[in-house]
């Protein structure tokens, strides 16, 4: 039996920061134009706030319902 190599880990990023601008819908730093939920004020991308409100997504973190 021959041991079966394994490829290393992929080396993680360093620690990623949860920036003021971190968005939840695509989990990454907001591009372009920022949409903020009336609720709760979490921070998304405008682009990606209006593709949760084409799905039916609510705000990740209290639910509401994204008003683009
Ligand atoms: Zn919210
Ligand atoms: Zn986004």
């Amino acid at each position: 039996m021959s041991e079966k190599k394994v490829p290393p880990p992929p080396v993680l990023p360093p620690s990623i920061k949860l920036t003021e601008n971190f968005c939840l819908f695509h989990k990454g730093t907001i591009q372009g134009d920022i949409y903020i939920c009336p609720k709760c004020k979490a921070k998304y991308c405008l682009e990606c706030a209006k593709k949760a409100k084409l799905n039916g997504q609510l705000c990740m973190k209290c639910k509401q319902l994204i008003i683009v």
